[in-house]
């Protein structure tokens, strides 16, 4: 029904072909990517506002922002007078590691934009774009259910050089159709649902009975540090070369959001298998309106939720930091862009998909 692998030519014509063809092909794979590992990692509903500017000072009392419950406190933490200073207060990790070694689109003061192109700017369609290529007017609401299109997780996995090493951590449980887990067979740790099984350490039962018995704020929905323990373990044991990593609350947690990124990119520093040869992809699935009502929103009522912002960080990738006057990217150019990382194109089995964002690749001009 979907095409699960890309489809190869074979045979002697191919041979000819490539003898024939020989200075084009050698020319195409002059610079293969460093890459071997990538990371998509996605914060639910995080503005680009924040990303660039940092703290909101309109949104940082209880009566707008209803996090800032702590006013003082958050001030002392996050308020600096200059922007620049803000934003690496409130993400430091992104400030500091991505933009000196890596690229952040999306700042439109700056003339980067990056948009979703799905029409409805919020969830479950900006992940659809992002993971298949191309949006879906069928996919409207966020109990769609399973997802009908292909991903870019779920080819990857039929490859023979990635099988078995794709994996999905997120907090919302929606991903289970998102990949559409039935279809895909994806290993997808999602939500409430108890990270280790079988003969389990008294370290594994303790997480466990905190999955069993936290009070939950939302039930389709885990907490961030939850997420972090089993996904931080899956490196060490698993090794997944193409991981999904899902986020969510950042309204409560813009700050810790980039400290478990951080904390993600440092471990997998510290493990040979990803060390040096890891792309991270780090981007959310819809804006929000602005203003201090309308940032609480997101969908098309809301004018800017379509603006989202891009940030990637690895070997392949030149350090050009805070992208200004770029191209206008859009959300759905990250599949191909997490394939081609690998080296493979998912447009050979998507045509419909989005083009790579060439400016991340190491074939970059
Ligand atoms: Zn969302």
């Amino acid at each position: 029904m979907l095409p699960r692998v890309a489809s190869r030519a074979g045979g002697c014509a191919l041979l000819l072909a490539l003898t024939v063809f020989q200075p084009a092909t050698r020319a195409q794979t002059a610079t293969p990517p460093k890459t071997r590992n990538v990371v998509l990692i996605v914060s639910d509903g995080l503005r680009w506002q924040e990303i660039f500017t940092g703290a909101d000072p309109s949104l940082m009392n209880e009566k707008n922002g209803g996090i800032w419950d702590k006013e003082q406190e958050l001030r002392r933490e996050f308020w600096r007078a200059d922007a620049d200073e803000r934003r690496k207060a409130l993400f430091p990790f992104l400030w500091t590691t991505v933009a000196a070694r890596g690229q952040i689109f999306g700042n439109q003061t700056k003339g980067s934009i990056a948009r979703v192109t799905n029409g409805f700017a919020f969830s479950y369609p900006g992940y659809n774009e992002m993971l298949s290529g191309h949006p879906d007017p069928r996919i409207n609401s966020n109990e769609f259910g399973p997802n009908p299109n292909l991903t870019v997780f779920e080819w990857l996995n039929g490859l023979p050089d990635l099988h078995g090493r794709v994996s999905v951590y997120a907090t919302w449980q929606t991903f289970k159709d998102i990949f559409n887990v039935r279809r895909s067979n994806l290993p997808l740790q999602v939500g409430w649902d108890l990270p280790y099984r079988g003969k389990l350490t008294p370290r594994q039962e303790l997480v466990n009975q905190l999955y069993r018995f936290t009070t939950r704020l939302d039930d389709g929905d885990v907490y961030n540090a939850f997420l972090q323990i089993p996904l931080l373990d899956s490196l060490r044991e698993q090794q997944p070369r193409v991981l999904f990593v899902g986020y969510d609350l950042v309204l409560h947690s813009a700050h810790l959001f980039d400290h478990f990124v951080g904390e993600l990119w440092n471990t997998l520093q510290g493990l040979s298998a990803y060390r040096d040869q890891t792309t991270f992809i780090i981007t959310t699935d819809h804006g929000r309106g602005s203003g201090p009502i309308d940032w609480k929103e997101h969908g098309v009522e809301q004018p800017g939720s379509e603006n989202i912002w891009i940030a990637v960080l690895g070997p392949d990738t030149r350090a050009l930091g805070e992208r200004t006057h770029t191209a206008q990217l859009s959300q759905a150019q990250i599949a191909a862009t997490v394939a081609a990382l690998l080296g493979k194109d998912y447009r050979q089995a998507v045509p419909a998909a989005a083009a790579p964002i060439a400016e991340v690749l190491a074939s970059a001009p």
